[in-house]
């Protein structure tokens, strides 16, 4: 099992790890910290090593099939998949992917083109890069369920909202890293009360304006809390 700190370190080195900032997660909620996974995805030893220290945690004959959602999750797919392939005494891991449909509350995943034939019957994994609130997780975890597979665990680089297996389906959570990030409702978001702009350099910051009419022009903008209307 891999320790936090190499992990984080891993991450920080080439991950950009920001700090002090106002960011909307996808989840919708608000938080000060952003990791930044995108910027992960280009660094591509660094995927192949993480992945590797993810397909450790598991037999990989007893593997059959491990799922991600995209974007990230399908890249991870694949990288773990080879690492379990290169394990296997015979047979082959297949990595598969879910689609991401809709955005926020109406975000949800689909498996198709060809990915839902590999899954009935199969001992699966559903592999992503990192925990919030799990629901993505979930609903990947559902949709193989729907298609009967068995899904045996769920793998992720960092479990950054304590998720716990009950959020997940009672799926065993194996994630590389756990880092406790402070997040907030919009409701109760400190940041917004305080007024501090939202970052709409990343996370759904330029979401959240485009969703309530604002036009972002610049990287930045301050936050305007709109009243409902009466009439
Ligand atoms: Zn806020």
């Amino acid at each position: 099992m891999a320790n936090n700190e190499t992990v984080m370190q891993m991450l920080a080195e080439i991950g950009k790890i920001i700090r002090n900032t106002h960011v909307v997660y996808s989840s919708g909620r608000h938080g000060s910290t952003f990791i930044n996974k995108d910027a992960l995805y280009v660094h591509v030893q660094t995927i192949s090593k993480l992945c590797k220290l993810m397909a450790a945690d598991y037999d990989a004959d007893q593997i059959d099939v491990v799922i991600g959602p995209t974007m990230g999750g399908a890249v991870l797919a694949q990288w773990m998949a080879f690492h379990l392939n290169a394990r296997r005494s015979a047979g082959e891991t297949l990595p598969a992917f879910a689609e991401k449909l809709g955005e926020g509350e109406n975000k949800r995943f689909i498996i198709k083109r060809g990915y839902d034939s590999v899954i009935p019957g199969k001992t699966v994994v559903v592999v992503d890069d990192l925990l919030t609130t799990g629901a993505s997780s979930s609903k990947v975890i559902q949709g193989v369920r729907k298609l009967q597979g068995k899904v045996i665990g769920l793998s992720v680089i960092c479990n950054r909202g304590s998720v716990e297996p009950q959020n997940v389906g009672g799926v065993p959570i194996h994630a590389l890293t756990n880092v406790t990030l402070d997040s907030w409702s919009e409701e109760e978001c400190p940041l917004c009360r305080d007024g501090v702009p939202i970052n709409t350099n990343f996370g759904r910051g330029k979401a959240f304006f485009e969703e309530r009419g604002v036009a972002v022009l610049s990287g930045r903008k301050r936050i305007r809390k709109e009243k409902a209307p009466t009439d």
